[in-house]
């Protein structure tokens, strides 16, 4: 709905935005067209008030030629300033409006897909709580409506952190800690928490030498969460996905791999983009709100870091993190 709505506002925008342009080239080359007759028809009246038998009258016509030259040059190299001018400041405002567009429908499919995303855990919570209190149910029928209530109520707290975390890195008022810390730790508390919420899927872990990074382990722990619930969440339930570590030159290498549906490369930048979720509304199947890749970068980068995405062989996609490593002897 709302990219048939950004398609709308987008398509009046730039019809609205040529028609002014091409008015001003019009209004611009007409403008030039009266201003050359005027000097022609100048030139005109000048000469022919000149005496033709007069003794200067050959340096008085030079004079004139020179002058209507000089005037016509003055108009051109006006008008051609004035144009780029325009069409520079055209450029300019036409793709800010349309990132502004752009912004306000991802953030309406943001709006969305969070009311969507706190609705359902909510109400999956509070009828699990209802058949709780109203119904005597043995303990393996209780253990399962409280394992079904905790992932819900983990999922929203993932959320609630990852909006809450967003703006507060924004607006610059979060703080990362640095301390030292093992990566094999980090990575293993991440894939052991999701070993025990998804315990049907098959995450492994590839680790072999130690290695040190200098950060936030809550940050970084969230940062490989998002990775590992994307892994997850965007590849079939069958499907193993692989955490590894590794060394590159002076930098720690995290690399999730899953074999999932794979990420087309136009939109392998674009996805680190706040709320861009690849597809719209009425295509996807998929939940989510577009914040998990965005805030995963941010992290990344607060830690000195990068991060990209590839293709993982035969299918799905490898994210790979970089973070300088400290404690390294060359
Ligand atoms: P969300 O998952 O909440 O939509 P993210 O910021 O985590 O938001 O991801 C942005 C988009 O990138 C997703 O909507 C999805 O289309 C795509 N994506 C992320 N990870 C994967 C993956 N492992 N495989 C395929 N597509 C992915």
């Amino acid at each position: 709905m709302f990219g048939i709505y950004k398609k709308k506002r987008l398509a009046v925008t730039t019809v609205v935005y040529w028609f002014l342009l091409c008015y001003i080239v019009a209004a611009l080359a007409w403008w030039y067209i009266e201003l050359w007759n005027l000097n022609e028809a100048n030139f005109a009246i000048k000469e022919g008030m000149l005496n033709p038998s007069a003794n200067d009258y050959r340096q008085q016509l030079d004079n004139l030629l020179s002058q209507r030259s000089r005037k016509i040059a003055q108009f051109a190299s006006e008008g051609i300033t004035f144009l780029a001018v325009t069409i520079v400041a055209a450029i300019f405002v036409y793709r800010s409006v349309k990132k502004q567009i752009t912004l306000n429908a991802q953030q309406q499919n943001f709006m969305m897909a969070v009311t969507h995303e706190l609705k359902t855990p909510i109400a999956v919570t509070k009828l699990n709580l209802e058949t709780l209190r109203r119904h005597r149910l043995d303990t393996t029928q209780v253990d399962n409506i409280i394992g079904k209530t905790l992932e819900e109520t983990n999922r929203l707290n993932d959320l609630c952190n990852n909006i809450l975390l967003s703006s507060q890195l924004e607006a610059g008022s979060f703080q990362l800690t640095s301390e030292k810390l093992s990566l094999n730790d980090v990575v293993n508390e991440s894939a052991g928490e999701f070993a025990r919420r998804f315990q049907k899927r098959d995450i492994r872990k590839v680790m072999n030498e130690e290695l040190y990074v200098s950060g936030d382990s809550l940050m970084l722990r969230l940062a490989i969460n998002n990775l590992l619930e994307n892994a997850l969440k965007y590849s079939q339930p069958a499907a193993a996905v692989e955490i590894r570590t590794a060394r590159n030159g002076n930098n720690c290498v995290i690399e999730v791999a899953d074999t999932g549906s794979g990420i087309p490369d136009a939109e392998k930048k674009k996805i680190f983009d706040k709320f861009y979720r690849i597809g719209n509304e009425n295509t996807r199947n998929t939940k989510g709100t577009g914040l998990g890749l965005y805030l995963t970068r941010k992290i990344i980068e607060d830690h000195g870091g990068s991060i990209y995405v590839r293709d993982n062989q035969p299918s799905g996609v490898v994210f790979v993190i970089e973070i300088p490593e400290i404690n390294h002897e060359r």
